[in-house]
């Protein structure tokens, strides 16, 4: 596997790669665990050559968020690549992608405005302006995002069709603990205690999925609210606990009865000690 921190010379290399095949691109920001791997190898599935990127990318953090505190354990990382057979890593500095006189930036349009958008603002044009930069820098053919980051997902998806980027954006499904925990990063930051809390979110939702399933006209309120009530017994603090159609992610109003909506989808995010924790579950496969 080689290791380039040079967006010129990934870019070279990309090109030659790009005449026998399709280039398929993960990009992450490290301290990789299964749910980083299992889109790894989605892309091996889609492309002749696959590259992934490590860069904690300090134009998506907020003041007071954890930029500093991120862990970056590289040389672990570069392990689990190099297991999985990836063919290059694209790990530049910050100066790599922003060097002295960047300026342009990308701005998301509606799609930010709730969830996750509102609450950490400028976010997600910060992830926009980075994917931009990476996907051209690897000259991507088609790239792998999680569901865990379900909104992030759809915003890339916009910036391609509206920038009519050559490239296609696949979507993997949450990859969960045997206990239904989603896989992330910030997981280590939670102390055994907090841990046990934090089940409690999956849990929630899989039992919202239950109720919209099996009772045909019920309403978003009831959803929510079976969520707050499972949620009650522990003390997570909730920022945001919505329940929105795939396509637009705008919340939609407690009265709504599910059956309305199109592919309804709920989203939470918690504060679970100092540790932020999202995550999200379709609840019915279509509106019917
Ligand atoms: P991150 O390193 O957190 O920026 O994540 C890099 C990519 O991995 C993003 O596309 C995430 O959505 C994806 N990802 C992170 N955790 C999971 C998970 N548990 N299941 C599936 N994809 C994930």
């Amino acid at each position: 596997m080689q290791i380039i921190a040079d967006p010129k010379q990934i870019q070279s290399l990309a090109q030659t790669w790009k005449k026998s095949g399709p280039v398929a691109f993960v990009p992450t920001m490290g301290c990789l665990h299964e749910g980083h791997l299992a889109l790894v190898k989605k892309a091996q599935s889609l492309g002749k050559k696959v590259i992934v990127s490590i860069f904690v990318n300090p134009l998506q953090f907020g003041q007071g968020e954890d930029f500093e505190r991120y862990p970056r354990p590289f040389d672990a990382d570069v392990t689990k690549l190099r297991e999985l057979n990836v063919d290059a890593l694209f790990a530049p500095t910050t100066s790599h992608l922003y060097p002295e006189g960047f300026e342009t930036r990308v701005l998301v349009g509606k799609l930010a405005d709730h969830l996750c958008g509102k609450s950490r603002p400028g976010h997600f044009n910060g992830v926009a302006t980075v994917c931009l930069k990476l996907f051209s820098a690897t000259l991507t053919d088609v790239a792998v995002f999680g569901e865990k980051d379900f909104q992030q997902v759809r915003i890339l998806e916009q910036l391609v069709a509206d920038f009519n980027l050559e490239l296609e954006i696949v979507r993997h499904p949450i990859v969960r603990e045997a206990d239904g925990l989603a896989l992330s990063s910030r997981n280590r930051y939670l102390s055994a205690e907090e841990r046990q809390w934090a089940l409690r979110i999956s849990q929630a939702l899989k039992a919202a999925r239950e109720m919209a399933i099996t009772r045909q006209a019920v309403s978003v309120g009831e959803i929510i609210q079976g969520v707050k009530t499972t949620l009650s017994e522990v003390p997570l603090v909730v920022d945001y606990l919505e329940v929105a159609s795939e396509h637009r992610l705008s919340p939609i109003a407690h009265y709504e009865s599910l059956q309305q909506i199109p592919l309804p989808r709920l989203f939470i995010a918690v504060k679970c000690g100092s540790t932020r924790l999202i995550d999200n579950l379709r609840l019915r496969e279509s509106s019917s």
